[in-house]
């Protein structure tokens, strides 16, 4: 039997949605690891220290009672062209929040509020920098003219270029990047700008949509990408650079709101999230490379200390579930009545 056994690791991207919705997928995440940096996006956002407050304190009462003490959840807020430079130090103040979104406003899910333009907050990221609070990037332009498959390559030369030149010193996390221009661009800048990965970025490409037809499912944003840039996440992924560490950018819809003429992105892996990048660093010949991306560098990015206890998981197949309870609807999740080859022991 081959087993596996990590110090206990972090998600440092994911969204725990909210309420009954919350509660029914929380245990996944929970199960897995220690903390999370979770997203800010919910249907009213989360644009105020108090409102980051209060989201955690239904994130803590939704824990069912024996994971109760296990988890801890790391608070966003979501940036807007108003968002005060005094929220910003209430946020800092808290000790409850790690980080401001920034989505460009329609880039996905409940990013309507998002920021119309980034130099409108250029006061804001001064207060950020100086109060070291990292700001979190969805790193796509959203201008109906550019490409989808371009998005993010056109976001570094556009946004982040010229916000990396202004404030040198602000920690900046380009969030599941997707490009091997994004890698580039991530190892060639200072160590202030890290970057996350999803599982579901490493084990596709642009293909798994139109696999026989198309396939809701594999719909997410940033988009699944081609092969050579699928290529790139993994050598990054395994590279044992520190700026480069686990997100899931696990993002649950229901399955009647993905199988529709207009369906949602998103991708939900928070069921087998260690397990898949198990799988992909496995593939890639780099197992023991994983404890590093999964476990310690985020923790270090985000200035935390690295966790004390463990997971294991050994080398068996399972099925994932072909769907999950999602506050009375269904959620197909992620390699759904597919088989995982890597499975949690504890
Ligand atoms: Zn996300």
């Amino acid at each position: 039997m081959i087993q596996l056994t990590l110090i206990r690791p972090d998600d440092c991207h994911v969204h725990l949605r909210d309420d009954n919705q919350m509660c029914s997928i929380l245990p996944d995440t929970v199960r897995r690891f220690a903390r999370a940096i979770v997203m800010p996006n919910l249907k009213l956002p989360v644009s105020t220290t108090e409102l980051a407050l209060a989201y955690r304190k239904r994130i803590y009462s939704a824990l069912p009672v024996a994971m109760k003490g296990h988890f801890t959840p790391l608070m966003t807020l979501y940036l807007t062209d108003n968002t005060p430079s005094s929220e910003i130090i209430r946020a800092k103040e808290s000790g409850a929040v790690h980080g401001i979104k920034f989505y460009p406003a329609g880039a996905t899910t409940h990013s309507n509020s998002g920021v119309t333009d980034i130099t409108k907050c250029y006061s804001t990221l001064e207060t950020m920098e100086r109060a070291d609070m990292p700001l979190l990037v969805h790193g796509e332009v959203t201008d109906p003219e550019t490409d989808i498959f371009d998005r993010e390559k056109i976001f570094i030369d556009k946004v982040l270029i010229p916000v990396i030149k202004r404030f040198q010193k602000l920690r900046i996390v380009f969030e599941h990047i997707t490009t091997k221009e994004a890698v580039e661009f991530v190892k060639e800048t200072s160590n202030n700008i890290g970057a996350t990965i999803t599982a579901h970025h490493m084990l596709l490409n642009r293909n798994a949509m139109f696999n026989s037809g198309i396939r809701p499912h594999h719909y997410c944003l940033p988009v699944l990408k081609h092969e050579t840039h699928r290529r790139a996440l993994i050598e990054a992924a395994i590279s044992e650079n520190p700026k480069f560490f686990l997100g899931t950018d696990s993002a649950p819809h229901s399955k009647f709101t993905k199988e529709t003429a207009c369906g949602c992105a998103g991708i939900y892996t928070s069921h087998a999230a260690i397990e898949l990048y198990a799988e992909v660093f496995e593939q890639a010949n780099a197992l023991e490379k994983l404890e590093a991306f999964a476990s310690f560098y985020g923790a270090d990015f985000y200035k935390m200390p690295r966790n004390k206890d463990t997971i294991s998981m050994i080398k068996e197949n399972w099925n994932a579930p072909a769907q999950i309870d999602f506050s009375g609807e269904a959620l197909i999740p992620f390699r759904a009545n597919e088989v995982v080859t890597w499975k949690m022991t504890d």
